[in-house]
């Protein structure tokens, strides 16, 4: 098998080594996990169970057909009843099952992605027509499998049967990499993406190495290569040689060990050597990420994404959730978090993160009806979720963060919602706390120039750096032909972040960064220079931000990031960042 090695964009730290694993988008619509063994034959006949079921509904139809039906009905019938019957749809994804762990779901539709490119390959037209059939079979059956699907055993980490896997897809959506979290992958490689899109995000709060923008890797790379996933380089290496496997274990057995010595950082307190106290905060997706955030130390959630409680969500047939069930989330999450406070960011849908997959109408998403412009356009679901936050802030302390603010209306039209939504919980006499604060996320140039508008009328900021670094630059943080151009350390976005640090300070309001820079260590002692006194990034990079600033002095850090903030010239401040790891 030739080896060959692909250059992307690196995402998600790490390295990883396993088989990749192949996922079309029809099999990306389905919950994928490894079955243990035990459970093998039940999931077997889960599978039984449903094309069994199917059958007797296909025979139905054909009883019920009304007999001045057209003769085609009847016809097409007998084809999806004879697809059914098939050993290539009835048994092979049994055998899947056995041989390889897979849940029913996942076993039938690797099965039909297999069929579907074998019949891709037929000549004759009206065979290869046939692929819908088989294709609208399966969906029958998968549709009767979700409504008999058991929850996903836990996490079963390297089964005998199964190599560790990488998935190679075309492109993952935030919420499928988010289904990922039980984790039966090790490592993702997807051929569009960017650096800070929100698949990326999630990839790194998974802790999972990956690499994006890899253009041609699900076409080049085959069904159970062996993949090696280089998510500090961003390097991809296909079926590699004896020795690069040898060297690659040995650097990821070495990394494995750094982060077991940085455990021991755990309880120290984040404290610069001059003294300055830093609040390390933890970004989160779903309450469950409270636990890693713990363990890693975190003082508090300074990012509750909660738009990912709402994603997704149209493939499984489920609505938005209501009041309650967001509230029984955030509830969850302040709990779990025993006193330290969350900071809940409403919903930011649009985008790279739309509700639902097929909602992909704006002709400019990044632009369009997104985050707070979506809310205030919806200020029913707006105000519950509101109410739901608010109900959770009486049992821990809760912050609610805003999204996209751009104008002073948009300020003030959200200030009279939350308003209004205390006003509806006193009426029910329903506790909330009073003086829960609101703050601004700062992302929008537009935001950062007109900061006296946001200090006036909120209590804390939160700068947003990677949608920040998108509108300034003008480049879609998915796009990975413009990925080249996403640079943080563009003087207009360092103006732009030193402005709101240096606003935030004067108005006596907190100020923190939530975006990646926060997380990147490579940045920690420059936005230590730039005043920055609290960090907002996922668990699995707090320790090793904590390790940076343990060695860092501000009194030498202040005036040699003054220099840098002076600079014009991006060479050079890239150089002298990179010198401020040495001070
Ligand atoms: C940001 O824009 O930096 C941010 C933290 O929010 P998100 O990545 O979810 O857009
Ligand atoms: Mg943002």
């Amino acid at each position: 098998m030739a080896s060959f090695t692909l250059h992307g964009i690196p995402v998600s730290r790490g390295i990883s080594i396993g088989r990749a694993h192949l996922l079309t988008p029809a099999a990306l619509d389905v919950k994928h996990y490894l079955v243990p063994e035990e459970q093998v034959e039940a999931e077997v006949k889960r599978l039984q169970d449903a094309i069994a079921e199917v059958h007797r509904n296909l025979q139905e139809l054909w009883t019920e057909l009304p007999k001045e039906a057209p003769t085609e009905l009847g016809a097409f019938i007998d084809v999806h009843v004879l697809i059914l019957s098939d050993p290539m749809i009835s048994e092979a994804p049994l055998d899947i099952i056995r041989s390889r762990h897979y849940n029913a779901e996942w076993a039938l539709v690797t099965q039909i992605d297999e069929l579907s490119a074998q019949f891709d390959e037929i000549e004759d037209p009206y065979l290869r027509e046939r692929k819908q059939d088989i294709q609208q079979v399966a969906e029958r059956v998968l549709k009767v499998l979700m409504g008999t699907a058991l929850p996903a055993p836990p996490p079963v980490g390297e089964d005998h049967f199964q190599p560790q896997m990488i998935v190679v897809a075309h492109d993952i959506s935030p919420a499928d990499m988010l289904a990922f979290r039980d984790r039966s992958f090790v490592g993702f490689v997807t051929d569009v993406g960017g650096q800070n899109s929100h698949t990326a995000i999630v990839a790194r709060s998974l802790d999972i190495p990956a690499a994006v923008g890899m253009s041609q890797a699900s076409r080049l790379i085959e069904q159970d290569d062996w993949v090696i996933v280089d998510g500090d380089a961003g390097v991809v290496i296909c079926n590699p040689s004896a020795l690069v496997m040898e060297q690659y274990r040995a650097r990821q057995a070495a990394l494995l060990k750094a982060r077991k010595r940085l455990l021991k950082l755990k309880k120290t307190p984040a404290v610069t050597k001059d003294g300055t106290a830093i609040t390390l905060l933890a970004n989160i997706e779903l309450p469950d990420d409270c636990g890693p955030a713990l363990d890693a130390g975190a003082v508090g959630v300074g990012l509750f994404r909660s738009e990912f409680l709402f994603m997704g969500r149209g493939a499984q047939g489920l609505r938005v959730p209501d009041e309650d069930e967001q509230f029984e989330q955030y509830r969850k999450a302040v709990l779990a978090m025993k006193g330290r406070p969350v900071t809940i960011r409403t919903l930011d849908v649009g985008a790279d993160k739309p509700l639902d997959q097929t909602e992909h109408t704006a002709l400019n998403p990044a632009l369009g009806l997104r985050a707070i412009r979506y809310c205030l356009a919806e200020p029913q679901m707006f105000l519950a979720q509101l109410r739901a936050i608010l109900r959770a802030s009486a049992f821990g302390k809760v912050r609610i963060l805003i999204p996209m603010l751009a104008h002073a209306f948009e300020i003030d039209q959200t200030l009279n919602m939350i308003a209004q939504a205390k006003a509806q919980l006193r009426e029910q006499n329903v506790k909330f706390d009073e003086t829960v604060e609101v703050g601004a996320m700062i992302e929008i140039p537009a935001a950062a120039l007109a900061l006296p508008m946001f200090v006036k009328r909120l209590d804390f900021l939160s700068i947003g750096t990677n949608d920040l670094i998108q509108y300034t630059l003008a480049i879609d943080r998915v796009d990975y032909e413009v990925a080249h151009l996403y640079n943080p350390l563009h003087p207009a976005v360092l103006s732009l972040i030193a402005m709101t640090i240096e606003a935030g300070h004067k108005a006596g309001i907190d100020v923190a960064v939530c975006g990646e820079m926060a997380g990147d260590v490579k940045l920690t002692r420059l936005l230590l220079g730039m005043g920055l006194r609290e960090f907002s990034m996922h668990p699995a990079q707090l320790l090793a931000v904590k390790q940076e600033i343990l060695s860092s002095d501000l009194t030498r850090l202040v005036p040699r990031t003054r220099r840098i903030l002076r600079a014009m010239e991006p060479a050079a401040i890239a150089d002298a960042v990179e010198q401020l790891q040495s001070v």
